[in-house]
C-alpha cells in the first residue's frame, strides 16, 4: 500500500519497473505508479547493490519532491511560507541551501514580527532575547541558532543571512525546528486566542455582561 504523496489517499500500489542499466554489481531501476484517485505519478529511483553478496536496495523518491515536515500553518504569510517550504524540500539534497533559506526566513520573521532594528542576524537575535517578548523555549531555540551555526566563526551567516555557505552538523535541521516554533508563536497562537476571546465575549453578551476589550 502507498499513501499518495500528492493527495494522501492510500492505494494498492502496482509499480511499473524499468531497468536503466547494470553497472558492475549495481542495477539501476526506475519504478513508477499512478494514484487511482488523483491520477498523479509517483516515481522512485532504485539501486540494487549486490556487492555484499545480498541485494541491498536503496530507494530515492524523485517525484514528487516531499519533506517529512508538517505543512506550514495557513496563517503564515506567503513569502515566509514559500522560503520555509523550499528549505524543507531541499534539505535532503543540500543542507547548505536549506540553511541559507532558513536563515533568511528567520531574519524576515524577526524583522516583521519581533520588530527588531535591521542589522545583522546575531544582533537581531540578541535584540529579541533582550526584549523578553518570546517564551523561554523560543529564546533558547534562537540562542542555539547562533551556537549550533557557530556564527562567531562564520560572520557571513549573520551579515548576509541568505548566503549559501558551509553548515555545521544539525544546523539546517535546527533552523527548521526554530522557525516552526516561531510560526506557531507569531501566527497560529494569536488566532486561537482571538477565537477564544470572541467566544467568551459572545457568552458575556448573552449574559448581559460587559465584553472584554
Ligand atoms: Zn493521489
Amino acid at each position: 500500500m502507498l499513501k499518495c504523496p500528492h493527495c494522501t489517499i492510500t492505494f494498492h500500489d502496482n509499480w511499473s519497473v524499468s531497468t536503466l542499466q547494470v553497472v558492475g554489481l549495481n542495477t539501476w531501476e526506475v519504478k513508477h505508479t499512478v494514484c487511482p484517485s488523483c491520477r498523479n505519478l509517483t516515481i522512485n529511483l532504485v539501486c540494487i547493490d549486490r556487492a555484499s553478496g545480498t541485494n541491498v536496495r536503496t530507494t530515492t523518491r524523485i517525484h514528487p519532491k516531499s519533506s517529512s515536515r508538517p505543512p506550514v500553518p495557513q496563517e503564515v504569510p506567503e513569502k515566509l511560507a514559500s522560503d520555509y517550504t523550499e528549505a524543507c524540500l531541499v534539505m535532503s539534497d543540500s543542507e547548505k541551501a536549506s540553511a541559507a533559506l532558513s536563515r533568511r526566513c528567520l531574519q524576515t520573521i524577526l524583522r516583521d514580527k519581533a520588530h527588531v532594528k535591521p542589522g545583522n542576524l546575531t544582533d537581531e537575535i540578541q535584540a529579541v532575547l533582550d526584549s523578553g517578548q518570546v517564551p523561554s523555549h523560543l529564546t533558547e531555540a534562537l540562542d542555539a541558532v547562533r551556537v549550533v551555526g557557530n556564527f562567531a566563526a562564520h560572520p557571513i551567516k549573520s551579515t548576509n543571512s541568505g548566503e549559501v555557505i558551509d553548515v555545521e552538523p544539525h544546523e539546517a535541521e535546527w533552523l527548521l525546528d526554530t522557525i516552526e516554533g516561531l510560526f506557531d508563536f507569531y501566527f497560529v497562537q494569536p488566532g486561537i486566542l482571538q477565537r477564544k476571546r470572541e467566544a467568551l465575549n459572545q457568552k458575556l453578551k448573552e449574559a448581559s455582561k460587559p465584553s472584554l476589550k
